[in-house]
């Protein structure tokens, strides 16, 4: 590995040693005061990074008033990550081009580099068009230029605080080098083992993996695949169920006017996808088995497929006609949808005894 980005290294090697060698010295001084102060910061700068860098500013799942942007793009110096137009410039890449050699944290690459090693190593050019929209945004603008005195700012003042009330050691390592330390790791861990560890239901040609203890650790992150197939959702998990506190807090954030215009993925355009994919996988592994019972078989499924598609694409439709419709044919609109989600609640049915069936009886390398 050769390192081409000094700067990144000696900050973040740093660091790092500095924890280490603190470690003796905070115990020493030890007060939970500094773990206090290690918890509300790591969360303010890890809901910044997601619910602002990435679901905001990377993939603009929502709008949000300039007092909201504000406080994000603040609180986000806590995590020390770069600004939010540089950070979104390498998502979004990330997205476009994931797994091939334009994506600035390959996997392919191995597990090391997508973690950290890309931070030291990755030159690309910055490329304006990708972040346009972003570059028109002058609290964005602000952030990125004048990143490094908002951030001595921010994580001076937090130090300050800490002084206030426990010794600076204290302050220092649970403050700041331990709260940056977990920020870092576990945003990395969504360009690391969310490619690596864990499931794929959406999006089984690509590394991103759903991962619920990657969630724990990362605000909700660890959807990986959902998030890779839908990356317009302000959800990354999206069962009700699923650990992803960022998606609550911007649900709770949306009831008290702060932000607005969450988008989601409707729940039939999902169906279709799923439905879709496995289509693809059941032909692929049928293609080869040319007995009659697996040829019924796959005369079912594309049938199947067929239909369920039509459906919900009818659906999906009548539900954008919905939106500009008088009064009187609404009524008949809604009665419509109805009835053809309960034909799609039957087909989607049948769909998943058939792929059940198919997943029992042959055998599937990509099947989980
Ligand atoms: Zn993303
Ligand atoms: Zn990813």
């Amino acid at each position: 590995m050769r390192i081409k980005h000094w700067d990144n290294f000696t900050f973040i090697a740093g660091y790092h040693l500095l924890l280490i060698m603190l470690i003796p010295a905070f115990v020493a001084h030890f007060e939970w005061s500094a773990l206090v102060l290690c918890f509300v910061t790591f969360m303010l700068g890890g809901f910044a990074i997601t619910a602002g860098y990435h679901r905001l500013f990377s993939h603009r799942t929502y709008k949000a008033s300039p007092f909201f942007e504000s406080l994000n793009l603040f609180f986000a110096t806590f995590a020390v990550e770069a600004s939010a137009l540089q950070w979104s410039h390498d998502h979004r890449l990330h997205h476009n081009h994931v797994d091939t050699d334009k994506d600035p944290y390959n996997i392919h690459r191995g597990l090391f580099y997508a973690h950290i090693g890309w931070l030291f190593t990755h030159q690309v050019p910055f490329n304006d068009r990708i972040v346009q929209d972003l570059k028109k945004n002058p609290r964005v603008m602000f952030q990125y230029k004048h990143m490094v005195v908002l951030s001595l700012i921010s994580n001076g003042l937090v130090f300050a605080i800490g002084c206030l009330f426990m010794h600076p050691i204290a302050s220092l390592f649970g403050g700041l080098l331990l709260r940056v330390f977990l920020i870092h790791h576990c945003t990395w861990f969504i360009n690391s083992l969310a490619h690596v560890w864990g499931s794929k239901t959406y999006a089984k040609e690509l590394s991103a993996v759903d991962n619920g203890i990657l969630a724990f650790l990362t605000f909700g992150e660890g959807y990986h695949n959902y998030h890779h197939a839908m990356a317009n959702d302000y959800r990354n998990g999206i069962r009700w169920y699923h650990f992803d506190p960022t998606k609550w807090l911007l649900w709770i954030c949306s009831k008290i006017g702060l932000v607005y215009d969450l988008r989601r993925v409707h729940k039939v355009r999902l169906q279709k996808l799923l439905v879709s994919k496995d289509r693809e996988l059941l032909l692929e592994r049928f293609k080869s088995e040319l007995d009659e019972k697996t040829i019924e078989l796959r005369k079912r499924a594309e049938e199947l497929a067929h239909t369920f598609e039509e459906t919900a694409s009818l659906i999906l439709k009548k539900i954008r006609e919905l939106k500009d419709t008088t009064d009187a044919k609404r009524k008949m609109l809604k009665h419509e949808i109805r009835e053809l989600k309960r034909e799609l609640r039957i087909q989607w049915k049948a769909w998943i005894e058939l792929t059940q069936f198919a997943v029992r009886n042959y055998h599937f390398a990509h099947a989980h």
